[in-house]
């Protein structure tokens, strides 16, 4: 029974625990869904839920393309930036979704559970542009089940309302200078501690062009 209820926990078979919050960390019946969410105790995972705000997605938008995809980049450049000085970011997903549920969440999964445990302490006393930021640990491990696969492939029909992740992708340039900023910073600060210095500077983008806004 016990290796039974194992396989099941978190599927659709699971008439306990809820299959969407597992997989997806969100869940479009919040606390009133029938199935039960449980937040880990540990995990390499965080979100901060409801913190991007698409300025397509406001009726009063001016911003043509290619200023929504500036506006989105330097949020990402920011929430990289902020989330690296935890520990080693691996993954992160800006929700580009309109249900309540999922609406400009961020996802950051870091490489060990401890810095993604500092980073949520951390994060629930800062704000970002003007709002504070509700941070917590999230069950979600596997971002190719959480996402929409249709999305990926620029053809879900459930558009923004989708209950699955559908992750806004900054540009690739971009993505690629903070991979290459983060490797160099950790670098720097391996070499730092083994001389026992703290020298490094804070942030692991020394070009930073970003919003900043923190
Ligand atoms: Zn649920
Ligand atoms: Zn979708």
């Amino acid at each position: 029974m016990a290796s039974f209820l194992a396989s099941i926990y978190g599927t659709e078979a699971d008439k306990v625990n809820c299959s969407f919050y597992y997989k997806i960390g969100a869940c479009r019946h919040g606390d009133r869904c029938s199935r039960k969410h449980v937040k880990p105790n540990y995990s390499q995972t965080i979100l901060c839920s409801n913190i991007y705000q698409n300025p397509a997605h406001l009726p009063e938008n001016k911003l043509n393309k290619a200023q929504v995809q500036a506006h989105f980049d330097a949020f990402f450049e920011d929430f990289y930036c902020e989330l690296s000085q935890y520990g080693e970011l691996e993954e992160l997903h800006v929700c580009d979704n309109m249900g309540d549920h999922l609406i400009g969440n961020v996802y950051a999964r870091f490489k060990y559970e401890d810095a993604a445990g500092k980073a949520v302490d951390a994060l629930n006393s800062r704000w970002y542009a003007g709002r504070p930021i509700y941070a917590e640990l999230s069950p979600v491990t596997d971002f190719r089940e959480a996402c929409c696969r249709q999305y990926l492939q620029d053809d879900c029909v459930r558009g923004g309302f989708c209950n699955f992740l559908h992750p806004k992708q900054p540009s690739p340039v971009l993505k690629k200078e903070l991979e290459l900023s983060q490797r160099k910073y950790r670098k720097e600060l391996r070499k730092a501690e083994g001389r026992g210095s703290r020298s490094v500077s804070r942030s692991p983008s020394p070009a930073r062009r970003g919003g900043r806004r923190f």
